[in-house]
């Protein structure tokens, strides 16, 4: 199949063919023509499959027609769990836009609201949102939802896992009753199927992949070896197979620091991106990575969530996740697009019953990799052989707590009331790492200093891209 088969524009086309995709992913041949057909849609996706462009490009051809956004109106929302992917998300609709005379905007939390206010006043004809944020604006006067045409719910198992279900709720009652849903998700757990029954009629459902099966082109290993050797192990794998660009994972925050400190100790190049960090932090982080200048990102589970980066090789799980689906997410950042990656686990004998939750979930063995000089004295015990998977019941969706996380309000705002934008103490701050609801725990905030860096910052500049990606085009 080629893209010119898929009834989208010339203009579309030309973007495509700019950016250099020369077929259409599976997801994006599934998704183009349902969405076009105007029905609602259920697509179970994982990042890295080319989603976005597969919802992107569809909603564009359909926005050619109709009438423009007008002041502080919306034609397209899209909400994304975090503000990494809502920026992504938002330079996707503007790279796929790029010849079309529509508009597009990004807001999210963790930078001033003000800007955001003003840019949405000139209207934008597709919104992409975290839902704290939108909102926080939406109480301001400064969004109105009457003429939203489609409403996406990107990497709903995530939202519901950050405890957005109340906000996203909030949210879909404020739409009109008349217009298309479209619901991605890495998996189709039986909470998402609840919150799918409230939200898609009738949905075209489609899948490229197993539920909760992990790419067939990421060679999975498991090192066994003790806690007290990983930081020297993971240093003398960077090394000794020359890695340039490897994604860490960490369970906590301040893991994430330290194994920063220990590698930048060593000699590599490396840099923390988690919830604590600013937002401009976190942007030149990634964009360090990104460019190579940093070889090593040590990242925590939801500040990596939806991370695009290209090909990239190499993800190492540095402790495993409390949550098995996660561990399907972080590998999810290597063999993407065709391409093959390699997916390290350092497991220690604690992590025991992780790992064979993770097996079970991906119903299969990892194999496991000795490797001589980090032995575990502390063994890892055998994995058990792997139950099938059994059907879970639907949980009962918790009530979401006031905290501060991506794309949520200050708690003040969630009881309604208005926060003058100055008080920067409200802005969202994420504070929450670890999507395990255990290890979640209420911290006071504190006012994000690096918020309100001056012009040439380049963290800023990027917030000033993300908040109208067609200026530079305009
Ligand atoms: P996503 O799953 O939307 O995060 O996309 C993952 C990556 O695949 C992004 O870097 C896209 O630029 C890339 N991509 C999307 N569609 C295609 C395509 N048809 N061919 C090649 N790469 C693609």
């Amino acid at each position: 199949m080629s893209f010119s088969s898929l009834a989208l524009s010339s203009k579309i086309l030309s973007a495509i063919e700019k950016k250099g995709y020369t077929k259409p992913s599976p997801i994006q041949a599934q998704a183009i023509p349902a969405v076009l057909s105007g029905k609602d849609v259920m697509a179970a996706a994982q990042t890295g499959t080319g989603k976005t462009a597969g919802f992107t490009l569809p909603i564009l051809q359909r926005l050619i027609k109709g009438q423009k956004a007008k002041a502080n109106h919306a034609r397209v929302l899209v909400l994304t769990p975090t503000r990494e992917l809502a920026a992504q998300v938002g330079e996707s609709v503007a790279t796929y836009g790029e010849e079309l005379p529509l508009t597009s905007a990004v807001v999210f939390g963790g930078v001033k609201i003000n800007p955001q206010m003003m840019r949405l006043r000139q209207g934008a004809d597709v919104l992409v949102a975290t839902p704290g944020r939108l909102l926080d604006l939406y109480n301001h006067n400064a969004i109105k939802f009457s003429q939203i045409e489609v409403f996406v719910l990107d990497e709903a198992d995530r939202m519901l896992d950050m405890g957005f279900i109340r906000d996203i709720k909030k949210i879909i009652a404020l739409l009109p009753k008349q217009r298309q849903n479209l619901l991605f998700s890495a998996t189709f757990s039986p909470d998402i199927r609840a919150l799918a029954k409230g939200l898609v009629n009738n949905p075209v459902e489609i899948s490229v992949s197993p539920e909760n099966t992990t790419a067939k082109t990421v060679q999975q290993i498991v090192i066994p070896t003790d806690k007290k050797k990983k930081a020297k192990l993971v240093s003398y794998l960077i090394k000794e197979n020359d890695w340039q660009q490897v994604l860490i994972f960490t369970r906590t925050k301040h893991g994430a620091n330290k194994l920063t400190r220990d590698l930048e100790s060593q000699g590599i190049n490396a840099a923390a991106i988690h919830g604590n960090k600013s937002q401009g932090a976190r942007t030149k982080a990634l964009a360090n990575f990104k460019s190579g200048e940093v070889r090593v990102l040590v990242a925590t589970d939801i500040a990596a969530r939806g991370l695009d980066i290209d090909q990239l090789p190499q993800v190492v799980n540095f402790e495993l996740p409390n949550v098995p689906e996660d561990y399907v997410h972080r590998i999810g950042r290597t063999g993407r697009a065709g391409a093959q990656g390699h997916a390290i686990s350092l497991v220690c004998a604690d992590e025991h019953k992780e790992l064979q939750d993770i097996e079970y979930v991906i119903q299969q063995h990892i194999t496991r990799k000795v490797e001589p000089g980090f032995e575990a004295v502390n063994e890892l015990p055998p994995s058990r052989a792997i139950r099938p998977l059994k059907a879970k019941k639907p949980k009962k969706i918790k009530q979401q707590k006031s905290e501060h996380k991506d794309g949520q309000r200050s708690a003040e705002n969630a009881k309604g009331h208005k926060t003058p934008s100055k008080n920067n103490k409200h802005i969202d701050k994420n504070k929450l790492e670890n999507s395990s609801a255990k290890s979640r725990r209420k911290k006071p905030l504190s006012a994000n200093k690096s918020i309100n860096k001056p012009a040439n910052n380049p963290a800023k500049k990027q917030v000033k891209k993300a908040v109208d990606p067609y200026s530079a085009s305009r």
